[in-house]
């Protein structure tokens, strides 16, 4: 094994419903405890080791994607408890009053439906009355799911084809425009969402000073940050420091890149910008450089608990 992170995302509890990929508070401890809680190095020491090249093997970290609320109200008392810090990688847009989509879908797509086969069904007819039927009826004839993404084991046949859809045959706009059209269908009000789906500054600003470390994860999270032009990318860091430096006052020296997309070209933005550490998605590859450390999927951690 090598030194690399956790990776975590949504957590339920009685307020945050349980949806595709969810823990509770009790299964994070349990995955701490599995890992061994002595193994983890706070935030600020394995950025300490990280930049002096003196990780060893053993070394784990525990880090956050998205700024999500229940994060912080399911993952981060448990943190509390033993004494633990993490690296929370922040997308800035919603500190500006956006809805992010990605988040919004999710929400509609667990509350919304009793299961994730009973949304894909609901998004199949969507797309059936939509005017891309036929372009997504012609490239699911040649689409071989045991062959896409295959570096994501958890994935079902059906998780594979729907986001084989999703992001190589519909493309952003086009997914945006039948999701919203089916949220409308459904008479779904997403304003309603406010303040119940993302941190808000003074949740940032109190892991700040309890010696979290907040870092960069873009402005708006593109699927594939590391495919856009040079110059939204760009945009996209430099918007996402700007915003983090206004709320925290000190610069985001870290970054976990959304999605795990980024490019030689992204990462010379980021050390422009003043980062000196950063994350993957996955554990593969070997540590090209500091902006490229591994993570463990938390789902990956599960299944091995499990099995
Ligand atoms: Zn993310």
């Amino acid at each position: 094994m090598k030194a690399h992170g956790l990776m975590f995302h949504h957590f339920h509890n009685d307020e945050h419903q349980p949806g595709q990929g969810s823990i509770s508070a009790a299964t994070f401890e349990d995955m701490l405890h599995y890992v061994g809680i002595d193994r983890f190095l706070s935030a600020e020491e394995w950025y300490r080791r990280a930049l002096e090249g003196k990780l060893s093997p053993d070394d784990r970290c525990i880090t956050f994607d998205d700024n999500l609320k229940c994060q912080f109200d399911v993952a981060y008392p448990v943190l509390r408890k033993y004494n633990l810090t993490a690296f929370w990688f922040v997308y800035t847009s919603p500190f500006q009053g956006s809805l992010e989509k990605i988040e919004v879908y999710r929400h509609f797509r667990i509350s919304e439906f009793p299961s994730i086969e009973s949304f894909y069904q609901c998004f199949y007819q969507a797309v059936a009355q939509s005017p891309y039927e036929k372009i997504v009826e012609t490239a699911l004839k040649t689409f071989d799911p045991d062959t896409y993404l295959v570096e994501f084991p958890f994935y079902t046949k059906e998780d594979k084809v729907f986001r084989y859809v999703r992001d190589r045959v519909l493309g952003a706009e086009k997914y945006y425009n039948v999701m919203d059209q089916m949220i409308r269908d459904a008479g779904v009000d997403i304003q309603k969402l406010r303040g119940k789906l993302w941190m808000e500054v003074d949740h940032l600003k109190q892991l700040d000073k309890e010696g979290h470390i907040i870092g960069l994860h873009s402005h708006s999270h593109p699927t594939y940050l590391g495919r856009l032009p040079l110059k939204e990318q760009k945009e996209e860091y430099e918007t996402n420091a700007s915003v983090l430096e206004n709320l925290l006052g000190k610069k985001p020296t870290t970054v976990s890149h959304p999605c795990n997309s980024y490019s030689g070209d992204t990462l010379k933005i980021l050390k422009g910008l003043g980062v000196e550490m950063g994350f993957r998605a996955n554990m593969f590859g070997a540590l090209a450089s500091p902006y490229e450390y591994p993570r463990e999927d938390h789902a990956n951690l599960l299944k091995e608990m499990e099995g």
